[in-house]
């Protein structure tokens, strides 16, 4: 399998490039050449399969320049029994005959970003080997909050490989800012930036395509890739749990194989519900693919008018992970979506580099059409539906697993569509106890940490033990830089 550009469809890349690069040269995202076809058959096969053999059949088609052997034992190392709580590694909790959630939270750092960041350095260190690259890997990340410590989580101690996180000082909850600030490991760094999400992923951006620092950097034997959503060894393995998800079901006897099913995402930078997209045009079963957003409703008005505008408020909501106004992966989508045109990708993100805004030709807005449905939950409404999905099925979700709930809720109740639906549970409630004890009507005044405990007396479930050992953890990193200056922390951090 090779892979292309979205801005730059005439240079090939092998996977290995694809995932040591994390970007293109070009500015443009690494997108696979053609799909690997799933047929009712290997669906069918799968069904009995562990995550991990499950893991290793998606991946293996877009990975060629690896055996199954070595996916075999990346899949084993990141998928661990002592990484993942769960056997399952992803298990469905059905709240009734057609309501699923897809819980991806049972990894190191309670978020499903686990998901992809267990595997990711796996093919990135192999990745390295086989490029025979000299120099080390800076991982350097922009985060809204999981994927900063989950990637962290995952490079830790990697050989060969370095990485800095961004975050955005005022833009994490207290236990996601804990769980970075007080991570072990050699090979770490952690910085605030004051500013949010959008102003961290755009100061990274901009030191990628730093041609200067470029150089520099090379000559201490370091280049930068990235962790960042935009990679493609990030996405791939989410590819899988779509998958997996619907393997169970059919297992399960919830579903027949074959029977369709509708897939609500809570999204953010829109890496996670475009696996589910590749997922369905591989040939799963998937009728809808319903986009969640919270008051940063930027990809829901997308979707309804084909123009994506992001001149508009930006607003700090309970759902921090989701707080984007530049969803990054949405570039792939518009590539397949354009007939694997280039130059017309090209033109819509110059577009949205000069004015914050495009609109999608009529194709492109058909195809969205067929495929996707938008909605959107403010705060509000996210915290009446944590309370209403706990007293109704005595299931406790997170403020980002609660925009999905409810905006599936509006599309069955607006098109009548009541088919089977997955829903992304993306982090654990426990990782947002200051806005899940609210919305129970509790008392929220002490610290991240003491919420944990009171959260756990009140409902009778467990929290996951990274977090309730975060109270034993000393401080490591307590530095914040103004965006301006974030080139200078990574000059520092490569000294
Ligand atoms: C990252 C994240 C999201 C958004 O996922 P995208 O792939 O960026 O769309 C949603 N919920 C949680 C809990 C997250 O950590």
């Amino acid at each position: 399998m090779r892979y292309l550009s979205t801005r730059n469809k005439s240079v090939r890349f092998s996977a290995a490039d694809a995932i040591t690069l994390g970007l293109a040269r070009d500015g443009g995202l690494f997108v696979p050449e053609i799909l690997p076809r799933l047929t009712l058959n290997s669906i069918k096969s799968m069904c009995d399969m562990s995550y991990q053999q499950r893991t290793v059949y998606v991946m293996s088609p877009f990975l060629d320049d690896f055996t199954a052997s070595e996916i075999g034992t990346f899949a084993s190392k990141a998928y661990s029994s002592t990484s993942f709580d769960v056997p399952e590694i992803a298990p469905i909790r059905a709240v009734d005959d057609a309501t699923f959630f897809l819980e991806l939270w049972h990894g190191p750092t309670s978020a499903f970003k686990d998901m992809a960041l267990q595997m990711l350095p796996h093919l990135l260190t192999a990745s390295l080997t086989k490029k025979a690259e000299k120099k080390d890997v800076c991982i350097l990340v922009a985060t809204s909050g999981d994927t900063g410590k989950a990637a962290l989580e995952g490079f830790k101690n990697v050989d060969r490989t370095k990485i800095l996180v961004f975050y955005p000082r005022d833009g994490v909850s207290d236990v996601q800012k804990l769980q970075m600030v007080t991570q072990n490991g050699d090979n770490v760094g952690v910085c605030a930036v004051e500013g949010n999400f959008d102003d961290a992923q755009n100061g990274v951006k901009e030191i990628f395509s730093d041609e200067a620092l470029r150089e520099e950097l090379a000559a201490k034997g370091y280049f930068l890739s990235s962790a960042n959503s935009i990679n493609w060894g990030r996405l791939l393995p989410q590819i899988v749990y779509y998958i997996s998800a619907y393997c169970d079901l059919v297992k399960t006897k919830r579903i027949a194989a074959g029977d369709s099913v509708n897939v609500c995402v809570p999204t953010g930078n829109f890496g996670n519900i475009l696996a589910a997209y590749y997922a369905k045009a591989m040939g799963l079963p998937i009728a809808k693919l319903i986009c969640a957003s919270n008051s940063n409703n930027v990809l829901t008005d997308f979707i309804n008018t084909g123009t994506y505008n992001r001149n508009r408020e930006f607003f700090t909501t309970i759902s921090p992970s989701m707080d984007i106004l530049i969803s990054s992966n949405l570039e792939r989508l518009l590539f397949e979506f354009s007939g694997k045109d280039d130059s017309e990708t090209r033109r819509y993100m110059e577009q949205l580099n000069k004015s914050g805004s495009y609109t999608v030709g009529p194709i492109v807005k058909k195809r969205l059409d067929e495929h996707f449905w938008g909605g959107y939950c403010d705060d509000v409404k996210t915290k009446l539906v944590i309370e209403a999905v706990y007293q109704k099925y005595n299931y406790l979700i997170d403020p980002h697993t609660a925009v999905g709930y409810d905006v599936l809720n509006h599309y069955r109740h607006d098109t009548g569509d009541t088919a089977p639906a997955v829903i992304a549970s993306t982090a654990s409630p426990y990782k947002f106890c200051d806005s899940v004890l609210s919305a129970l009507g509790e008392k929220t005044d002490e610290s991240g940490l003491a919420l944990i405990d009171r959260l756990a007396a009140l409902t009778g479930t467990t929290p996951p033990r990274p977090l309730t050992e975060l109270k034993n953890k000393k401080v490591r990193f307590s530095q914040s830089t103004p965006k301006e200056e974030m080139k200078q922390i990574v000059e520092g951090f490569l000294k």
